[in-house]
């Protein structure tokens, strides 16, 4: 959530960034409701100091008669001024409904445009594979080595569920703990978190568990929902939290399953693993001073290429687009790994993503840090990245890796999890 005094001071510059994302929010509106609850607050204070002014006279007054008319008056004054605090309360609720959609500031040098604008920023090690053989899709490989079973997951929780099966558990657990040991080596702290969360969270996480367009499942007559991923419960883990300036940055990486209802989802690119209801992911999240995100965003993305390089997974890396950020991403970059069954001939498709959400979140979430030895606090900023959400991570590396045979060859940093160095064969 931005800033609401940064709003009404900058209403043009907000207005003009939220065409830019392809919002449509009445910023303008803002700056009227402000303008009313601002004087229904000053009508509510000086009601307050008028009744406070009679209940002074109550004890000087000269008769029964004269007392109780100015306790008459000092009801009716009280009464007023609670009416005015409540229509003020209504409209800072108004504002804040507002506020929270529009969305965070966009990087300068963020593409403008949807999902076909993303610029394409560079590629990964791994060249794409030149098969001499018709390659066969992961659904393919999967009845192959017998790995999924659609079927029942289907009879179990409806479509778009399955089970993994053999190998693809191995390998499923295989990612998860080559990508958390990666991660730790590398200074993130491991947690495995919870796959619920109050909506209080996701709504401070830049999420909606309400209305159409909600990716969320909901417990009904609970305030818990399903994450959709990690950083919804890694962001809220420090909900209404200061740290120390000095404590900063604080890395983690979370493992959680997530889940996501895929609303309006249907006829995209999305055969098998690719959009599923459920699936786990190893998620990195950050909570950096401010003049430490934009470092933090790099090293994210070049943790996710070395990753996706040790897994010799061919990728490239794209810039994401103004429209395509989502409400509390700054700047966003994917990796897309190249899906040799998906499509014709094969495509990309995305596996990773990393987000700078500067102080969206943490405003929301109200999350600060304190300079040792200063007076007051400050927002800190929030940053999260995909290290490995494995069933798309799984659909690269068996369309890859399939050799003429129909074997599929298990990249080197994953054998010692997997226990073999073949799927097959
Ligand atoms: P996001 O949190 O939306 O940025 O997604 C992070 C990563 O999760 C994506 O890059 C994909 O690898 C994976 N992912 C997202 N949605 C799905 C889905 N419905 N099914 C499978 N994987 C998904």
């Amino acid at each position: 959530m931005l800033d609401r005094k940064f709003i009404l001071q900058n209403i043009e510059l907000v207005a003009d960034n939220c065409e830019r994302r392809g919002v449509s929010c009445d910023v303008s509106q803002i700056s009227q409701l402000e303008t009313q609850r601002l004087e229904k607050l000053q009508l509510a204070q000086e009601l307050n100091r008028q009744a406070n002014e009679i209940s002074k006279q109550i004890p000087k007054a000269s008769d029964a008669e004269e007392r109780n008319a100015l306790i008459e008056k000092g009801r009716q004054l009280r009464q007023e001024k609670d009416d005015a605090q409540k229509t003020c309360d209504e409209l800072d609720q108004t504002i804040l409904e507002i506020q929270t959609l529009i969305p965070n500031l966009t990087h300068a040098d963020a593409p403008t445009g949807g999902e076909d604008n993303a610029k394409e920023l560079g590629f990964g090690k791994t060249a794409k594979p030149g098969f001499d053989f018709q390659p066969l899709d992961h659904l393919q490989l999967g009845e192959k080595h017998d790995l999924f079973d659609f079927e029942g997951g289907a009879r179990v929780a409806g479509a778009g569920f399955y089970f993994l099966r053999n190998a693809a558990v191995r390998l499923d657990l295989a990612l998860q703990q080559f990508a958390i040991n990666f991660l730790c080596e590398r200074g993130f702290t491991p947690v495995a978190t919870p796959d619920v969360a109050l909506t209080e969270v996701l709504k401070g996480t830049g999420f909606n568990p309400r209305g159409p367009e909600t990716q969320i499942y909901s417990i009904e007559n609970t305030e818990l929902n399903l994450v959709a991923t990690a950083e919804i419960t890694l962001g809220g883990m420090m909900s209404g939290q200061t740290v120390s300036a000095s404590e900063l940055p604080i890395k983690v990486c979370g493992l959680s399953h997530c889940f996501r209802t895929e609303a309006g989802a249907a006829g995209r690119a999305s055969k098998g693993l690719y959009r599923v209801h459920q699936f786990t992911k190893v998620e990195m999240f950050a909570f950096t001073l401010p003049d430490q995100s934009a470092a933090i965003h790099e090293e994210m993305r070049s943790l996710e290429c070395e990753l996706f390089d040790a897994l010799e997974i061919p990728y490239r890396v794209v810039d994401t687009a103004s429209g395509d950020l989502g409400g509390p991403a700054y700047r966003k970059y994917d990796l897309e790994a190249w899906m040799p069954g998906r499509g014709e001939g094969g495509q990309w498709g995305e596996v990773t993503s990393t987000s700078n959400c500067t102080d969206y979140q943490a405003r929301r979430l109200n999350v600060r840090y304190k300079i040792d030895g200063e007076k007051g606090t400050h927002f800190l900023h929030t940053l999260n990245g995909t290290a490995v959400a494995t069933g798309r991570a799984m659909i690269a590396i068996l369309e890859n890796h399939q050799r003429a045979d129909g074997t599929i060859s298990v990249p080197q940093v994953l054998r010692p999890f997997v226990g073999s160095d073949t799927i097959g064969g």
